[in-house]
Protein backbone atom coordinates (compact mmCIF):
# COMPACT_ATOMS: atom_id res chain seq x y z
CA UNK A 1 0.00 0.00 0.00
CA UNK A 2 1.10 3.29 -0.79
CA UNK A 3 2.18 5.72 2.14
CA UNK A 4 2.21 9.40 1.69
CA UNK A 5 3.11 12.37 3.82
CA UNK A 6 -0.35 13.77 2.39
CA UNK A 7 -3.60 12.74 1.32
CA UNK A 8 -6.12 15.15 -0.56
CA UNK A 9 -9.14 14.63 -0.78
CA UNK A 10 -11.17 16.95 -3.66
CA UNK A 11 -9.68 17.99 -6.51
CA UNK A 12 -11.68 21.61 -6.36
CA UNK A 13 -9.78 25.01 -5.86
CA UNK A 14 -8.84 24.09 -2.34
CA UNK A 15 -7.45 20.73 -2.99
CA UNK A 16 -5.95 21.26 -6.28
CA UNK A 17 -3.99 24.40 -4.51
CA UNK A 18 -2.86 22.35 -1.59
CA UNK A 19 -1.70 19.58 -3.57
CA UNK A 20 0.23 22.16 -6.43
CA UNK A 21 1.89 23.87 -3.44
CA UNK A 22 2.83 20.81 -1.37
CA UNK A 23 4.45 18.94 -4.62
CA UNK A 24 6.23 21.54 -5.63
CA UNK A 25 7.82 21.61 -2.50
CA UNK A 26 8.71 17.90 -3.26
CA UNK A 27 6.60 16.85 -0.48
CA UNK A 28 5.06 12.97 -0.80
CA UNK A 29 1.31 14.23 -1.78
CA UNK A 30 -1.56 11.99 -3.46
CA UNK A 31 -5.05 13.68 -4.06
CA UNK A 32 -8.23 11.54 -4.69
CA UNK A 33 -10.64 13.10 -6.96
CA UNK A 34 -13.94 11.17 -7.83
CA UNK A 35 -15.13 12.96 -10.88
CA UNK A 36 -13.49 12.79 -14.12
CA UNK A 37 -12.12 16.26 -15.40
CA UNK A 38 -13.13 18.80 -17.06
CA UNK A 39 -16.67 18.55 -15.25
CA UNK A 40 -18.93 21.15 -14.56
CA UNK A 41 -19.90 22.19 -11.16
CA UNK A 42 -22.68 24.53 -9.35
CA UNK A 43 -20.85 27.87 -9.02
CA UNK A 44 -21.58 31.79 -10.82
CA UNK A 45 -18.00 31.25 -12.20
CA UNK A 46 -17.12 35.18 -11.40
CA UNK A 47 -13.32 34.89 -10.31
CA UNK A 48 -12.78 37.72 -8.72
CA UNK A 49 -9.00 39.84 -8.12
CA UNK A 50 -8.06 37.61 -5.57
CA UNK A 51 -8.53 34.95 -7.78
CA UNK A 52 -5.90 36.39 -10.35
CA UNK A 53 -3.98 36.91 -8.06
CA UNK A 54 -4.24 33.20 -6.64
CA UNK A 55 -3.43 31.74 -10.02
CA UNK A 56 -0.36 34.23 -10.54
CA UNK A 57 1.15 32.59 -7.69
CA UNK A 58 0.56 29.09 -9.04
CA UNK A 59 2.76 30.50 -11.95
CA UNK A 60 -0.44 30.30 -14.08
CA UNK A 61 -1.06 33.27 -15.24
CA UNK A 62 -0.21 33.04 -19.13
CA UNK A 63 -2.27 29.34 -19.04
CA UNK A 64 -5.14 31.14 -17.34
CA UNK A 65 -5.48 34.03 -20.04
CA UNK A 66 -4.98 31.11 -22.99
CA UNK A 67 -8.24 30.13 -21.66
CA UNK A 68 -10.03 32.96 -22.61
CA UNK A 69 -11.80 34.29 -19.63
CA UNK A 70 -14.07 36.74 -20.02
CA UNK A 71 -12.97 40.40 -18.44
CA UNK A 72 -15.98 41.67 -16.47
CA UNK A 73 -15.86 45.67 -15.37
CA UNK A 74 -19.52 46.26 -15.34
CA UNK A 75 -21.85 45.61 -12.50
CA UNK A 76 -25.59 45.86 -12.42
CA UNK A 77 -28.26 44.94 -10.07
CA UNK A 78 -31.82 44.75 -10.59
CA UNK A 79 -34.15 44.89 -6.92
CA UNK A 80 -37.98 43.92 -7.49
CA UNK A 81 -38.85 47.61 -6.39
CA UNK A 82 -37.27 48.81 -9.40
CA UNK A 83 -34.31 49.95 -7.90
CA UNK A 84 -31.13 49.59 -10.03
CA UNK A 85 -27.23 49.85 -8.77
CA UNK A 86 -24.75 50.53 -11.80
CA UNK A 87 -21.42 50.40 -11.09
CA UNK A 88 -18.14 50.13 -13.10
CA UNK A 89 -15.95 47.54 -11.26
CA UNK A 90 -12.75 48.98 -10.69
CA UNK A 91 -10.51 46.05 -9.80
CA UNK A 92 -9.72 42.94 -12.49
CA UNK A 93 -12.18 40.38 -12.55
CA UNK A 94 -13.35 37.76 -14.90
CA UNK A 95 -16.02 34.94 -15.37
CA UNK A 96 -14.76 31.30 -16.48
CA UNK A 97 -15.90 28.66 -16.62
CA UNK A 98 -15.39 26.37 -13.45
CA UNK A 99 -14.94 22.71 -15.92
CA UNK A 100 -12.25 25.01 -17.05
CA UNK A 101 -10.61 26.61 -13.92
CA UNK A 102 -10.48 23.51 -12.20
CA UNK A 103 -8.68 21.25 -14.94
CA UNK A 104 -6.14 23.90 -15.26
CA UNK A 105 -5.62 23.80 -11.27
CA UNK A 106 -5.92 20.00 -11.57
CA UNK A 107 -3.38 19.50 -14.12
CA UNK A 108 -0.81 22.25 -12.33
CA UNK A 109 -0.86 19.36 -9.35
CA UNK A 110 -0.19 16.59 -11.66
CA UNK A 111 2.48 18.95 -13.82
CA UNK A 112 4.37 18.85 -10.33
CA UNK A 113 4.19 15.49 -9.27
CA UNK A 114 1.46 14.92 -7.10
CA UNK A 115 -0.02 11.38 -7.93
CA UNK A 116 -3.40 11.60 -8.81
CA UNK A 117 -6.16 8.94 -8.37
CA UNK A 118 -9.25 9.78 -10.90
CA UNK A 119 -11.72 9.04 -11.27
CA UNK A 120 -11.81 7.93 -7.77
CA UNK A 121 -14.64 8.06 -4.54
CA UNK A 122 -13.22 8.07 -0.80
CA UNK A 123 -15.93 5.93 0.92
CA UNK A 124 -14.20 5.92 4.39
CA UNK A 125 -11.03 7.08 6.36
CA UNK A 126 -9.71 4.99 9.09
CA UNK A 127 -7.99 6.59 11.98
CA UNK A 128 -4.48 4.78 13.35
CA UNK A 129 -3.18 7.28 15.52
CA UNK A 130 -0.33 9.01 13.70
CA UNK A 131 -1.66 8.04 10.58
CA UNK A 132 -4.74 7.65 8.94
CA UNK A 133 -5.84 4.63 5.66
CA UNK A 134 -7.68 6.20 2.89
CA UNK A 135 -10.38 3.59 1.11
CA UNK A 136 -11.62 4.46 -1.95
CA UNK A 137 -13.39 3.07 -5.23
CA UNK A 138 -11.64 3.24 -8.73
CA UNK A 139 -13.17 1.36 -11.66
CA UNK A 140 -15.84 -0.78 -9.05
CA UNK A 141 -12.42 -1.64 -6.69
CA UNK A 142 -11.78 -0.84 -3.66
CA UNK A 143 -8.15 0.48 -3.23
CA UNK A 144 -6.21 1.95 -0.13
CA UNK A 145 -4.08 4.54 0.54
CA UNK A 146 -1.81 5.47 3.72
CA UNK A 147 -1.07 9.39 4.98
CA UNK A 148 0.11 10.97 7.72
CA UNK A 149 -2.12 13.97 7.19
CA UNK A 150 -5.08 14.78 5.42
CA UNK A 151 -6.46 17.47 3.87
CA UNK A 152 -10.05 17.46 3.66
CA UNK A 153 -11.29 19.21 0.55
CA UNK A 154 -14.37 17.61 -0.61
CA UNK A 155 -16.55 20.63 -0.18
CA UNK A 156 -19.54 22.11 1.30
CA UNK A 157 -21.52 18.68 1.72
CA UNK A 158 -20.15 15.55 1.89
CA UNK A 159 -21.14 12.07 3.66
CA UNK A 160 -17.74 11.96 4.87
CA UNK A 161 -18.47 14.92 7.50
CA UNK A 162 -21.28 12.43 9.04
CA UNK A 163 -17.59 10.46 9.67
CA UNK A 164 -16.42 13.01 12.31
CA UNK A 165 -19.43 14.39 13.85
CA UNK A 166 -19.46 17.32 12.51
CA UNK A 167 -22.31 19.09 13.09
CA UNK A 168 -22.41 20.56 8.89
CA UNK A 169 -23.36 16.64 8.13
CA UNK A 170 -26.79 16.51 9.93
CA UNK A 171 -27.73 20.40 9.64
CA UNK A 172 -31.00 21.16 8.16
CA UNK A 173 -31.04 24.68 6.04
CA UNK A 174 -33.40 26.03 4.25
CA UNK A 175 -31.25 27.46 1.20
CA UNK A 176 -31.37 25.70 -2.17
CA UNK A 177 -29.43 26.49 -5.47
CA UNK A 178 -29.53 25.83 -9.21
CA UNK A 179 -26.96 26.94 -12.01
CA UNK A 180 -27.77 26.57 -15.80
CA UNK A 181 -25.57 27.32 -18.92
CA UNK A 182 -28.03 30.01 -20.83
CA UNK A 183 -27.28 30.30 -24.58
CA UNK A 184 -26.81 34.42 -25.77
CA UNK A 185 -29.90 34.00 -28.53
CA UNK A 186 -32.35 33.56 -25.69
CA UNK A 187 -31.25 36.95 -24.06
CA UNK A 188 -31.91 40.60 -24.75
CA UNK A 189 -29.14 43.49 -24.22
CA UNK A 190 -26.56 41.30 -22.26
CA UNK A 191 -23.08 42.50 -22.63
CA UNK A 192 -20.22 40.11 -22.47
CA UNK A 193 -18.17 42.56 -19.62
CA UNK A 194 -21.16 42.80 -17.37
CA UNK A 195 -22.27 40.95 -14.29
CA UNK A 196 -25.86 41.16 -13.84
CA UNK A 197 -27.64 40.40 -10.38
CA UNK A 198 -31.74 39.97 -9.91
CA UNK A 199 -33.10 39.72 -6.81
CA UNK A 200 -36.98 39.33 -5.50
CA UNK A 201 -37.60 38.54 -1.84
CA UNK A 202 -35.55 35.80 -0.96
CA UNK A 203 -34.19 34.87 -4.50
CA UNK A 204 -30.97 36.16 -5.67
CA UNK A 205 -29.88 35.50 -9.72
CA UNK A 206 -26.26 36.22 -10.90
CA UNK A 207 -25.62 35.93 -14.51
CA UNK A 208 -22.11 36.16 -16.60
CA UNK A 209 -20.96 35.50 -19.54
CA UNK A 210 -18.71 32.47 -19.63
CA UNK A 211 -18.28 31.63 -23.27
CA UNK A 212 -18.52 32.95 -26.64
CA UNK A 213 -22.09 31.76 -26.74
CA UNK A 214 -23.02 31.02 -23.28
CA UNK A 215 -23.80 32.68 -19.90
CA UNK A 216 -23.95 31.07 -16.70
CA UNK A 217 -27.25 32.27 -14.51
CA UNK A 218 -26.68 30.94 -11.37
CA UNK A 219 -29.41 31.47 -8.11
CA UNK A 220 -30.15 31.11 -4.75
CA UNK A 221 -33.44 30.75 -3.14
CA UNK A 222 -33.95 30.53 0.79
CA UNK A 223 -37.84 28.93 1.62
CA UNK A 224 -38.57 29.95 4.26
CA UNK A 225 -40.60 32.27 3.52
CA UNK A 226 -43.15 29.25 2.61
CA UNK A 227 -42.29 29.46 -1.41
CA UNK A 228 -41.53 26.45 -2.80
CA UNK A 229 -38.12 25.25 -3.87
CA UNK A 230 -37.93 25.32 -7.73
CA UNK A 231 -40.45 28.27 -7.67
CA UNK A 232 -37.35 30.52 -8.57
CA UNK A 233 -37.70 31.07 -11.85
CA UNK A 234 -41.48 32.05 -11.90
CA UNK A 235 -41.12 34.22 -8.68
CA UNK A 236 -38.35 36.10 -9.95
CA UNK A 237 -39.82 36.37 -13.68
CA UNK A 238 -43.40 37.94 -11.93
CA UNK A 239 -41.61 39.81 -9.62
CA UNK A 240 -38.82 41.86 -11.39
CA UNK A 241 -39.80 43.54 -14.31
CA UNK A 242 -36.31 43.66 -15.21
CA UNK A 243 -35.60 39.93 -15.00
CA UNK A 244 -38.64 38.94 -17.16
CA UNK A 245 -37.56 41.74 -20.05
CA UNK A 246 -33.91 39.98 -20.22
CA UNK A 247 -35.38 37.18 -22.43
CA UNK A 248 -36.66 36.58 -25.96
CA UNK A 249 -39.02 33.65 -24.93
CA UNK A 250 -40.69 31.50 -21.99
CA UNK A 251 -38.02 31.15 -19.16
CA UNK A 252 -39.72 27.94 -18.65
CA UNK A 253 -38.96 26.26 -21.56
CA UNK A 254 -35.74 28.04 -21.77
CA UNK A 255 -34.22 26.27 -18.45
CA UNK A 256 -37.03 22.96 -19.57
CA UNK A 257 -34.50 22.02 -22.13
CA UNK A 258 -31.39 22.42 -19.90
CA UNK A 259 -29.14 20.63 -17.53
CA UNK A 260 -29.29 22.38 -13.84
CA UNK A 261 -26.32 22.05 -11.71
CA UNK A 262 -27.74 21.99 -7.85
CA UNK A 263 -27.85 21.36 -4.61
CA UNK A 264 -30.03 21.90 -1.55
CA UNK A 265 -28.94 22.36 2.07
CA UNK A 266 -26.41 24.86 1.67
CA UNK A 267 -24.91 25.18 5.17
CA UNK A 268 -23.47 28.48 6.06
CA UNK A 269 -22.88 28.45 9.87
CA UNK A 270 -19.00 27.31 11.16
CA UNK A 271 -17.48 24.52 10.53
CA UNK A 272 -13.93 22.90 12.41
CA UNK A 273 -11.04 23.89 10.08
CA UNK A 274 -8.49 21.07 11.98
CA UNK A 275 -9.06 17.62 13.67
CA UNK A 276 -6.45 15.02 14.71
CA UNK A 277 -4.40 15.86 11.56
CA UNK A 278 -6.55 16.48 8.95
CA UNK A 279 -7.14 19.98 7.73
CA UNK A 280 -10.77 21.21 6.39
CA UNK A 281 -10.35 23.76 3.84
CA UNK A 282 -12.48 25.48 1.07
CA UNK A 283 -16.13 24.79 1.27
CA UNK A 284 -15.07 21.67 3.66
CA UNK A 285 -13.53 24.05 6.19
CA UNK A 286 -16.63 26.65 5.89
CA UNK A 287 -15.07 29.69 3.23
CA UNK A 288 -18.52 29.75 1.52
CA UNK A 289 -19.33 32.62 0.27
CA UNK A 290 -21.38 33.02 -2.86
CA UNK A 291 -22.91 35.95 -2.72
CA UNK A 292 -19.35 37.62 -2.00
CA UNK A 293 -18.19 36.01 -4.95
CA UNK A 294 -15.17 35.10 -3.37
CA UNK A 295 -15.29 31.37 -2.35
CA UNK A 296 -13.16 30.77 -4.96
CA UNK A 297 -10.35 32.59 -3.99
CA UNK A 298 -10.79 31.59 0.02
CA UNK A 299 -10.75 27.98 -1.34
CA UNK A 300 -7.31 28.49 -3.16
CA UNK A 301 -5.81 30.42 -0.35
CA UNK A 302 -6.85 27.94 2.27
CA UNK A 303 -5.64 25.37 -0.25
CA UNK A 304 -2.09 27.22 0.02
CA UNK A 305 -1.98 28.13 3.45
CA UNK A 306 -2.84 24.44 4.65
CA UNK A 307 -0.44 23.49 1.88
CA UNK A 308 2.38 25.81 3.53
CA UNK A 309 2.00 24.88 6.71
CA UNK A 310 2.13 21.14 5.95
CA UNK A 311 5.10 21.09 3.83
CA UNK A 312 7.28 22.96 6.78
CA UNK A 313 5.84 20.51 9.38
CA UNK A 314 7.01 17.33 7.00
CA UNK A 315 9.88 19.39 5.61
CA UNK A 316 11.47 20.19 9.33
CA UNK A 317 9.50 17.29 11.17
CA UNK A 318 8.51 19.41 13.87
CA UNK A 319 5.46 18.19 16.05
CA UNK A 320 2.20 19.15 15.08
CA UNK A 321 0.53 19.58 18.33
CA UNK A 322 2.72 22.23 18.90
CA UNK A 323 2.25 24.36 16.11
CA UNK A 324 -1.11 23.82 15.02
CA UNK A 325 -2.42 26.80 16.46
CA UNK A 326 0.23 29.14 14.46
CA UNK A 327 -2.23 27.61 11.74
CA UNK A 328 -5.39 28.34 12.92
CA UNK A 329 -4.48 31.96 14.27
CA UNK A 330 -3.39 32.27 10.47
CA UNK A 331 -6.54 31.11 9.37
CA UNK A 332 -8.88 33.44 11.44
CA UNK A 333 -6.94 36.23 10.65
CA UNK A 334 -7.27 35.84 7.12
CA UNK A 335 -10.52 34.92 6.68
CA UNK A 336 -12.47 35.78 9.87
CA UNK A 337 -13.31 39.44 8.07
CA UNK A 338 -13.81 38.22 4.45
CA UNK A 339 -16.19 35.99 6.14
CA UNK A 340 -18.61 38.69 7.98
CA UNK A 341 -18.46 40.28 4.84
CA UNK A 342 -20.02 37.60 3.11
CA UNK A 343 -22.75 36.86 5.63
CA UNK A 344 -23.26 40.57 5.58
CA UNK A 345 -23.59 40.81 1.45
CA UNK A 346 -26.00 38.08 1.88
CA UNK A 347 -28.41 39.70 4.18
CA UNK A 348 -28.28 42.68 2.14
CA UNK A 349 -29.29 40.53 -1.08
CA UNK A 350 -31.85 38.31 0.19
CA UNK A 351 -34.96 39.68 1.92
CA UNK A 352 -36.58 42.40 2.51
CA UNK A 353 -33.87 44.18 4.49
CA UNK A 354 -32.06 43.82 1.03
CA UNK A 355 -34.41 45.88 -0.74
CA UNK A 356 -34.45 48.61 1.50
CA UNK A 357 -30.30 49.09 1.50
CA UNK A 358 -30.71 48.56 -2.53
CA UNK A 359 -33.07 51.49 -3.03
CA UNK A 360 -31.22 53.66 -0.84
CA UNK A 361 -27.65 52.41 -2.30
CA UNK A 362 -28.95 53.59 -5.92
CA UNK A 363 -29.45 56.94 -4.73
CA UNK A 364 -25.68 57.30 -2.80
CA UNK A 365 -22.50 56.88 -4.88
CA UNK A 366 -21.01 56.04 -1.39
CA UNK A 367 -23.62 53.12 -1.18
CA UNK A 368 -22.70 52.10 -4.27
CA UNK A 369 -18.90 52.17 -3.68
CA UNK A 370 -19.81 50.09 -0.40
CA UNK A 371 -21.41 47.47 -1.86
CA UNK A 372 -18.46 46.67 -4.89
CA UNK A 373 -16.40 47.36 -2.19
CA UNK A 374 -18.06 44.29 -0.41
CA UNK A 375 -18.59 42.34 -3.47
CA UNK A 376 -14.43 41.85 -4.20
C1 LIG B 1 -24.77 28.95 -5.70
C2 LIG B 1 -23.32 29.21 -5.56
C3 LIG B 1 -22.69 30.16 -6.39
C4 LIG B 1 -21.32 30.44 -6.23
N1 LIG B 1 -20.74 31.36 -7.06
C5 LIG B 1 -19.44 31.69 -6.88
C6 LIG B 1 -18.80 32.65 -7.72
O1 LIG B 1 -19.41 33.19 -8.65
N2 LIG B 1 -17.50 32.97 -7.48
C7 LIG B 1 -16.80 32.40 -6.44
O2 LIG B 1 -15.63 32.74 -6.25
N3 LIG B 1 -17.38 31.45 -5.67
C8 LIG B 1 -18.66 31.07 -5.86
N4 LIG B 1 -19.23 30.10 -5.10
C9 LIG B 1 -18.40 29.40 -4.11
C10 LIG B 1 -17.46 28.39 -4.80
O3 LIG B 1 -18.16 27.63 -5.75
C11 LIG B 1 -16.85 27.45 -3.75
O4 LIG B 1 -16.45 28.23 -2.64
C12 LIG B 1 -15.66 26.67 -4.30
O5 LIG B 1 -16.09 25.80 -5.31
C13 LIG B 1 -15.05 25.85 -3.18
O6 LIG B 1 -14.01 25.06 -3.71
P1 LIG B 1 -13.60 23.71 -2.98
O7 LIG B 1 -12.37 23.23 -3.66
O8 LIG B 1 -13.59 23.90 -1.52
O9 LIG B 1 -14.81 22.69 -3.24
P2 LIG B 1 -15.41 22.13 -4.61
O10 LIG B 1 -15.17 23.04 -5.72
O11 LIG B 1 -16.82 21.74 -4.28
O12 LIG B 1 -14.55 20.81 -4.88
C14 LIG B 1 -14.74 19.65 -4.12
C15 LIG B 1 -14.22 18.47 -4.94
O13 LIG B 1 -14.23 17.30 -4.12
C16 LIG B 1 -14.65 16.18 -4.89
N5 LIG B 1 -15.17 15.18 -3.95
C17 LIG B 1 -16.27 15.29 -3.16
N6 LIG B 1 -16.44 14.15 -2.45
C18 LIG B 1 -15.42 13.33 -2.79
C19 LIG B 1 -15.07 12.01 -2.38
N7 LIG B 1 -15.80 11.31 -1.50
N8 LIG B 1 -13.97 11.44 -2.94
C20 LIG B 1 -13.23 12.13 -3.86
N9 LIG B 1 -13.52 13.38 -4.28
C21 LIG B 1 -14.60 13.97 -3.75
C22 LIG B 1 -15.72 16.79 -5.80
O14 LIG B 1 -15.94 15.98 -6.94
C23 LIG B 1 -15.11 18.15 -6.14
O15 LIG B 1 -14.34 18.11 -7.32
C24 LIG B 1 -20.57 29.77 -5.25
C25 LIG B 1 -21.19 28.79 -4.43
C26 LIG B 1 -22.55 28.52 -4.59
C27 LIG B 1 -23.17 27.50 -3.71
Amino acid sequence: MHHFEVAIIGGGPAGSTAAGTLAKKGINTCLIEKEKFPRNVLCGEFLSEQVIKNIEDLGLKEAFFSCNPHKITNFNLYASGGAHINAKIKFEAYALKRSVLDNLLLKNAADNNCILYQPAKVVSIINYGNHYQVNFVRDGIEESVLANFIIASWGKQNILDKSFDRVCAEAKTDYFAVKYFVNKKYLKNFNDNEIRIYTAGNIYCGINSVSDDEVTLCYLQKTSDGLAKGKWAEHLYLNNKKFRELFTGDLKEILGNLKPYGTGNLYFGKKEIYFKRIFFVGDAGGLIAPFAGDGISMAMESGKLAGEFLSEICDKNYSINSEIHYYKKSWYRRFNKRLKYAAFIQKVLLGSFGNLFIMIGSKSKFMVRLIMNLTR
